[in-house]
């Protein structure tokens, strides 16, 4: 039998009940955009991250929009980030008209390596946006001090990673703005596109909250450009029922992956999680050479993989106009070649874990 990538259909049988009497509850009281669950989630998520402000959004795409247009991040301005991302983090920037400043990765986290993000400052830099891959929060105290020191907003991209902690804080809450996302396969996901941004700043907050919804301070007043990032109330329902499972689940992603490298840790590479970081495991993460030809093997055996991601974002087609040529970002770009996610969800069975490694050990 084919186990699956991302078991959903496991969480939704055992929390079944939960999750229709939220939805119906919806359903009965009609409120289907920014009904009363929207403000009930944006309170129990700022309580959970531990932050003063919780302004949930549409997407994880939306919230890092939206958070750099109310830093207000223009057409010229520089934002530093990692080439190892998914393509919204560089191409949200794009979209503001500023330029994706990328700093290669740490070889053994895989995160942006702080050691080289100071040379990569210009009086035109603006904020630095790192990335917690795979749930794993970057090093945001390194981060924070270069950003103090030149007077730069620091934009977390927690989409893969709320509910992780660094130094015994919650991602999310670790700089700026945490901006998450709550697509379906993510640590905590909807059952459809939504997300969420976290600030202690009121000004900033108040900001954001203007631009999810058209720029409006009050009913059809407009004191600025704004965007439609309202997330459904229906998606904050199903969040409401699942956030009070997920504490326990991030439990149980830790365990099968500690289970994960336990089995094969003599075998194979997976990034390194820094002592005073707990990841979520958004992906469980494996180095290998000839991807393709065990990505092959281990299908023809009913175990599905993915790569996240195969191609660093300085050798996207859509950033060509930035000029930088394969060899920009070296370890970025080895590490794209060799990485290989295996099947993770916090309903993963010991004896599914047993099958996957064995499989893995064979293909190697
Ligand atoms: C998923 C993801 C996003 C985008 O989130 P959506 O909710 O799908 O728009 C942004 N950045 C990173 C790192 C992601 O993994």
């Amino acid at each position: 039998m084919t186990i699956p990538f991302i078991d959903l259909k496991t969480q939704y049988q055992t929390i079944k009940s939960q999750i229709q009497e939220r939805i119906n509850r919806v359903l009965e009281h009609g409120q289907y955009i920014m009904g009363p669950e929207v403000i009930e989630l944006e309170e129990r998520l700022a309580e959970y991250v531990g932050v003063k402000y919780c302004i949930s959004a549409s997407s994880g795409t939306d919230t890092l929009l939206i958070a750099m247009m109310a830093l207000d991040i223009r057409p010229g301005d520089e934002v530093i980030t990692t080439p190892f991302t998914f393509i919204a983090t560089g191409e949200m920037i794009s979209l503001l008209g500023a330029i994706p400043v990328f700093v290669d990765i740490d070889s053994r986290t895989y995160n942006i390596d702080p050691m080289k993000i100071e040379a990569a400052v210009t009086a035109k830099t603006k904020a630095i946006m790192p990335v917690s891959l795979y749930g794993q929060c970057a090093d945001m105290d390194a981060i924070n001090n270069i950003a103090n020191k030149y007077g730069l907003a620091v934009i977390e991209d927690a989409a893969q990673s709320f509910g992780a902690t660094y130094k015994g804080r919650k991602s999310c809450g670790l700089s700026t703005v945490g901006s998450t996302s709550f697509f379906p396969s993510k640590p905590l996901g909807a059952y459809g596109d939504a997300g969420a941004l976290f600030t202690n700043d009121e000004n900033l907050a108040r900001i954001m909250r203007q631009i999810r919804l058209h720029g409006q301070d009050r009913h059809y007043h407009h004191p600025r450009v704004g965007i439609n990032g309202r997330m459904d109330t229906i998606q904050a329902a199903i969040l409401l029922a699942k956030l009070d499972v997920f504490p326990e689940e991030v439990v149980a992603r830790q365990r099968i992956a500690s289970r994960y490298n336990n089995l094969l840790s003599n075998k194979t590479t997976s990034p390194y999680i820094e002592p005073h970081n707990q990841s979520v495991y958004a992906q469980y993460t494996l180095l290998v050479n000839n991807r393709g030809d065990i990505q092959a093997k281990l299908k023809d055996v009913g175990i599905p993989t993915a790569v996240h991601y195969p191609i660093p974002l300085n050798l996207q087609p859509v950033f060509n106009y930035l000029k930088q040529q394969e060899g920009s970002f070296p370890i970025a770009e080895n590490i794209a070649e060799k990485v290989m996610s295996l099947p993770m969800s916090p309903y993963l069975s010991d004896y599914d874990i047993e099958r996957i490694t064995v499989a893995v050990k064979a293909a190697l």
